[in-house]
């Protein structure tokens, strides 16, 4: 049954099925009775689960049945099956007896590779089942872990920024025809004592989920903001800026001018500064992120789209917006120059933002072909691991004095 699940790319799923007080049976009526239950239990479970579904007695009153080539909605459907089955009373010398059950279910191939696994999770999908009194309980390895694990990051996100576990990185981008350093972006990252190191991908969706992106944004920035200042007092040197934002943050109101104020506040000049949002922004078609993008624009902040290409957007809202700056997602670029079809999307996207007097910059560059073929289609800018990984404030600050 697993070979052929496996073959056919479909699930694979054990019901361990535990009858509930059925001791009370035996002693109430006997043995005799009991296993008469256990007959009719069998004969009924015969009739309506269909040939393709394996069921056998696993012991006293534990059944186990096991559905293999199904989807998720046939394993639920199985599920409401047995529950049919056990609802209709058994008569049993003259009397009407009710059963009731606990499932655990496990699946294939989620939550393990071979039969006892597989046994294993279902038995402990249905201990939990009977500690929380519900009738059936999935094992979910995954989501269970997941959960869990969200819920430890969660409680510790809170308190990241009072707590400073917060460090912002930087990484340069290039101009690919002079081999200029034209801009840094700075990017986030989360150290914490107990968890280690967790990723922006991890951390982000998660910030998003609790709100607490607006206050990560402006972290971000002030902390930017500084890291600019000291460059330019103690090292002398200047770098333009780009930071990511979130594009649910355009959708408050004032969320413009707090950021401006942020950097007036630091003494710095707006226009020094790019905010890169991703194409989400559009899905969000409202006045307050028009307000938020034009009080932005009026003050000299560019604008750039991130990881253009991989979300849905409709081109007009690029001349609406004024935007000032493409970056290719990485995805096209990754297998330039051996992929055509890659190779034709970066080459419009590179005529049709040139035709728009919009700059590209290809991110995710890892070598010099990349470079080559990019140069070829007239892509302006590039960042990548082919000059640098995000580094920290300080290695940026030698790395700036150096290009002085
Ligand atoms: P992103 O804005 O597209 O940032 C570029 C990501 O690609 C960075 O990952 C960077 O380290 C990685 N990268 C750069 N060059 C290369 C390369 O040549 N090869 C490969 N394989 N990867 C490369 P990172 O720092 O892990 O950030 C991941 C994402 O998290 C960012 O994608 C961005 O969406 C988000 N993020 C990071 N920092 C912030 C932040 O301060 N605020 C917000 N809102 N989002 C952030
Ligand atoms: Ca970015
Ligand atoms: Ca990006």
């Amino acid at each position: 049954m697993l070979k052929e699940t496996k073959e056919e790319e479909r699930l694979l799923a054990v019901y361990f099925i535990d009858l509930a007080r059925f001791k009370n049976i035996n002693d109430s009526f006997g043995h005799s009775v009991g296993d008469e239950v256990l007959k009719q239990m069998a004969d009924r479970f015969r009739t309506v689960l269909d040939q393709k579904l394996f069921l056998t007695r696993a012991g006293g009153d534990e059944f186990v049945a096991v559905a293999p080539r199904v989807n998720y909605q046939s394993i639920l459907a199985y599920v409401r099956t047995i529950q049919q089955v056990l609802a209709r009373p058994f008569e049993i010398e003259g009397r009407e007896l009710i059963l009731s059950a606990n499932i655990g279910i496990s699946v294939f191939p989620f939550d393990g590779e071979d039969l006892n696994t597989l046994l294993g999770h279902a038995d402990m999908a249905l201990y939990h089942a009977k500690e929380e009194g519900k009738f059936y309980q999935f094992y979910h390895q995954t989501i269970n872990q997941r959960l869990i694990r969200e819920t430890i990051l969660e409680s510790h996100l809170h308190r990241a920024i009072e707590r400073d576990e917060f460090i912002l990185y930087y990484q340069p981008q290039y101009d690919l025809f002079t081999g200029e350093l034209i801009r840094l972006e700075a990017l986030i990252r989360w150290y914490n004592s107990e968890l280690g190191w967790i990723r922006p991908d991890q951390f982000i969706p998660l910030a998003e989920k609790i709100g607490l992106m607006p206050k990560l944004d402006e972290w971000v920035l002030s902390t930017a903001c500084r890291h600019r200042k000291m460059w330019k007092q103690k090292r002398g040197v200047e770098a333009d800026l780009s930071i990511n934002l979130s594009a649910s943050h355009f959708q408050i109101p004032g969320m413009a001018k707090r950021l401006l104020s942020i950097i007036e506040s630091n003494g710095d000049d707006p226009c020094r500064w790019e905010f890169e949002v991703t194409e989400h922004i559009m899905m969000q078609d409202s006045a307050v992120v028009y307000e938020n993008i034009s009080q932005l624009k009026e003050a000299g902040v560019k604008l750039a789209i991130d990881d253009f290409g991989v979300g849905y957007s409709s081109l007009g809202y690029i001349k609406k917006l004024k935007v000032d700056r493409l970056k290719i997602d990485r995805s096209f670029i990754k297998n330039l120059p051996q992929s055509a079809d890659d190779q034709a999307i970066v080459a419009a996207v590179i005529t049709m933002a040139h035709q728009l007097s919009i700059d590209v910059v290809a991110e995710g560059i890892e070598n010099e072909k990349q470079i080559q073929i990019l140069k070829e289609m007239g892509c302006n800018g590039g960042q990548g691991y082919f000059w640098r990984q995000p580094v920290s404030e300080t290695e940026i600050g030698s790395l700036l004095q150096c290009n002085e």
